[in-house]
């Protein structure tokens, strides 16, 4: 078993508060660490030491060929390590080995791909007039506060620790309480490079005094988030005190629309890990799938049926397709929302139930889980779920098929399945949605924009965006030939 440490100025250390958090394998309950928590004055002098690191210059007046250097190291050391960070991820979140590689490879990839943007130009230069030329710079922000949800545990760290890092800033990353096993292996490995002291911190501990003092402080400069809308507008309103930059990217209802002429072989098997990929703890899962009404009663057979046959079991079984929830308390969540649905008259078509049987016992496993016959005001249509519950709407056409799409507060992604690629553009383009696809779901890609319109989120990770939102913007106006410009005579 691990004990875990804060790594602040390049230095691991113990909180003063002697209590711990038990950090447990969700497929077993089995006990894998013990984890630090933070106080507010560890978390303040954890800011104070980015701050300094900031204003020192050791990092952010590196050339930008300098600091890509180093995110190359970061990204060699992640390669070399991506067994015990993939087993790492499998052990403490409970999804399945085939994600946990998966979510290891985007992020080598994504510490690539922003050392990448360190080698080409940033910025504008406009002649504002004959003697007057503007350039448009970038800057760092300066301390960058990094908070991370559990169900992405390394990628989410990564992408915001890749391009806040690649900018200049000095950053402090905390994880969520629950999943804290990558970050530290990630600042383990980050210890091994170039990277000067004082410019990566990690603070563990509680979201309402780590995450909160991180929101509130007059030290921080940007607070990037990524969690549920809930915590995220309280951080919005914590963060207006010094006015500090807020990236927000949060929770999602998202519609995954399919018409009649679809390919429905096709569109069975995306809608499948649609949703239940991640076990639905997934931001941008796709949980609300509507059916035009031809093809209702054939795609809603086909898909339990294939549902049925999906393999749910720890994450390190070769055989299992979809691991465990993260949490007894998110299981308990869950298990809510499906009596909530069965209360609310929707019809359970497949699932609904904890598994505890053959060898699942200890674990906290939910069966795939299907609802039709739902209406949009029932709330299991309209709330995250957040885990491998579906809810399964009929539509008539186009107009009715955009107009339930969007009858949400979310608008983080949402999918169109037609073979009609006219009329599946012009859905897609009415879904208002950032992360959106036609025939397919989930895949995308770190050079592309990621984040939400309406209760989604506020800015854009990875892409050139995502550079962006840890960056300053000046104007310098260069008067070529400067003379008086008597204005007061
Ligand atoms: P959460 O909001 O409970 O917690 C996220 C992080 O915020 C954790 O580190 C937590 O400790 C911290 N936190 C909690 N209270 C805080 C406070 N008062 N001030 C500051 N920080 C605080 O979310 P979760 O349950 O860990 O994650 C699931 C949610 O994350 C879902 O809603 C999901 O949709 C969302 N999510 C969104 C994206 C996206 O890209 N849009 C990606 C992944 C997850």
């Amino acid at each position: 078993m691990k004990e875990l440490k804060h790594y602040i100025n390049g230095q691991w250390i113990e909180s003063s508060d002697p209590k711990k958090l038990t950090i447990i394998n969700p497929a077993t309950q089995e006990v894998i660490a013990r984890a630090p928590k933070a106080t507010k004055v560890e978390t303040e002098e954890a800011i104070k030491i980015a701050k300094r690191t900031f204003e020192s210059g050791v990092w952010s007046d590196r050339s930008p060929q300098e600091r890509a250097a180093v995110l190359l190291q970061i990204a060699d050391k992640l390669q070399e390590n991506i067994d015990e960070l993939t087993e790492l991820e499998v052990q403490n979140n409970g999804k399945t080995r085939r994600e946990a590689q998966s979510d290891a490879e985007e992020a080598v990839g994504t510490f690539i791909y922003y050392a990448g943007l360190l080698n080409m130009p940033n910025g504008q230069a406009y002649e504002a007039s004959s003697d007057m030329q503007t350039l448009i710079v970038k800057e760092p922000m300066g301390v960058a506060g990094l908070i991370v949800p559990w169900n992405f545990p390394l990628l989410m760290s990564v992408w915001k620790i890749a391009p806040a890092l690649a900018a200049g800033n000095s950053i402090l990353l905390k994880p969520a309480e629950i999943t804290p096993m990558t970050a530290v292996k990630l600042f383990e490995l980050m210890n091994e490079t170039d990277l000067p002291k004082g410019a990566a911190n990690l603070i563990m501990g509680a979201g309402s005094v780590v995450g909160q003092t991180i929101a509130e402080s007059n030290d921080v400069d940007i607070v990037s988030f990524t969690g549920s809308t809930g915590v995220g507008r309280q951080i919005m309103q914590t963060a207006a005190g010094n006015m500090k930059k807020v990236s927000l990217e949060l929770g999602g209802k998202s519609p995954n629309i399919i018409f009649d002429d679809t390919d429905l072989e096709t569109a069975v098997d995306y809608s499948l890990f649609g949703i239940f990929m991640g076990s639905g703890q997934v931001c941008s899962s796709g949980s609300r799938i509507l059916v035009q009404e031809g093809i209702y009663d054939e795609f809603v057979k086909k898909y339990v049926e294939k549902a049925k046959g999906i393999r749910v079991g720890p994450g390190n079984d070769k055989n299992a397709q979809m691991g465990a929830i993260v949490s007894e308390q998110h299981l308990e969540s869950i298990l809510d929302y499906i009596r909530i649905g069965k209360e609310e008259g929707a019809t359970l078509a497949l699932g609904g139930n904890r598994i505890e049987k053959n060898g699942l016992e200890k674990g906290f496993f939910i069966e795939p889980t299907i609802f039709t016959n739902v209406t949009s005001d029932m709330r299991i249509v309209r709330e995250e779920i957040f885990g491998p519950v579906v809810a399964i709407q009929k539509f008539k056409d186009e107009e009715e098929a955009i107009k339930i799409a969007n009858d949400t507060d979310f608008g983080l992604a949402g999918a169109v399945f037609s073979t009609d690629q006219n009329k599946a553009l012009r859905v897609i383009k009415k879904v208002r949605a950032g992360i959106t696809w036609v025939n397919a779901y989930h895949l995308t890609n770190i050079q592309a924009p990621w984040g939400g319109y309406k209760q989604s989120g506020i800015g854009r990770s990875l892409g050139t965006y995502g550079l962006d939102e840890y960056q300053e913007t000046k104007q310098i106006n260069i008067n070529l030939a400067p003379k008086p410009i008597h204005w007061f005579e």
